[in-house]
């Protein structure tokens, strides 16, 4: 699932293809994309778009009138954008220039420039989410958004009220978009990996130091996966959650780079968690959560 990085990346370089663009149309092919009923989708045509931002993991297109249109891609939902270059040429071959939508595209937005923002989802199940809204404030999903940790509102402070909240597993806290925003499965393995800490070990159980430890990795991975996301999208949109940016997330039975031990993986819920037993779990692998638990 797209995380902050990837969103982050995502909206910083798709301003080039929207930023000022008059919406021509907007049409939601798959109907339960949309989350609310009202405003319609076409009254925001004759709208110009102003910068695209995340906001958590939703994508954000603000329009000149403070209007706006949010995105939550989910695991599946892609972000792509047609050019007009395609679609100019064909109307000079005598065409309409409507060249047949791909059937995957669940939303999309035509602009002045004839260009096309696509949301496409691929497989059968569809859980990406819509949003049309006369403003930002009444989208109660963006209301409920921890502080953010590429925007210096993750203080210490502040996260050690999440972490005092609950006895919850840190993979859980870290994953809880009302503790840290923009984090999910793999971000999170990442962060455990850098604090050098188990993700099932849980918030009653650490102590100052290693909440100031986390607190840190927490800041310094985001920080370090936008910078290298940024580099290597090279101002294009990115595709994929960049695996090869991480150390141990997706990264099963290949060493360490920390301390050689070939990284473990566990499976719970509908998730893959990624570890190193060498330097998170005191070298003892963890087996499932019920295991875990009598483990500590
Ligand atoms: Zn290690």
């Amino acid at each position: 699932m797209p995380e902050l990085p990837f969103l982050e990346v995502l909206a910083e370089n798709l301003a080039a293809s929207v930023s000022g663009r008059r919406i021509d149309a907007l049409d939601v092919r798959q109907p339960a994309l949309l989350m609310q009923a009202e405003p319609s989708p076409e009254s925001f045509v004759g709208e110009f778009v102003s910068f695209p931002r995340r906001m958590g993991k939703y994508l954000v297109f603000e329009t000149e009138s403070c209007r706006v249109i949010v995105l939550h891609l989910m695991r599946f939902g892609r972000i792509t954008v047609a050019p007009a270059g395609r679609r100019a040429a064909a109307v000079a071959r005598g065409g309409s220039g409507e060249a047949p939508t791909p059937r995957n595209v669940s939303a999309r937005i035509r602009f002045d420039d004839r260009s096309e923002l696509r949301l496409i989802e691929h497989g059968t199940e569809k859980k990406a989410r819509l949003w049309l809204a006369d403003d930002v404030d009444s989208i109660p999903e963006l209301g409920r958004l921890g502080p953010d940790p590429s925007r210096g509102e993750l203080t210490l402070e502040r996260f050690l009220e999440s972490v005092h909240a609950a006895p919850r597993q840190l993979k859980t806290l870290l994953t809880d978009s009302a503790a840290v925003s923009g984090i999910g499965n793999g971000l999170s393995d990442e962060i455990l990996f850098e604090a050098k800490l188990s993700p099932m070990k849980r918030t009653d159980q650490i102590d100052d130091a290693e909440t100031a430890r986390l607190h840190a990795a927490v800041l310094g991975v985001v920080e370090r996966q936008v910078s290298l996301l940024r580099a290597s999208a090279a101002g294009k949109l990115p595709k994929k959650e960049p695996v090869e940016h991480y150390a141990v997330h997706d990264h099963r039975g290949e060493p360490c780079p920390r301390c050689g031990t070939p990284i473990a993986w566990v499976s719970y819920a509908d998730r893959d968690t990624f570890y190193c037993p060498g330097c998170q779990t005191g070298g003892v692998p963890l087996k499932d959560r019920r295991l875990s638990k009598l483990l500590k």
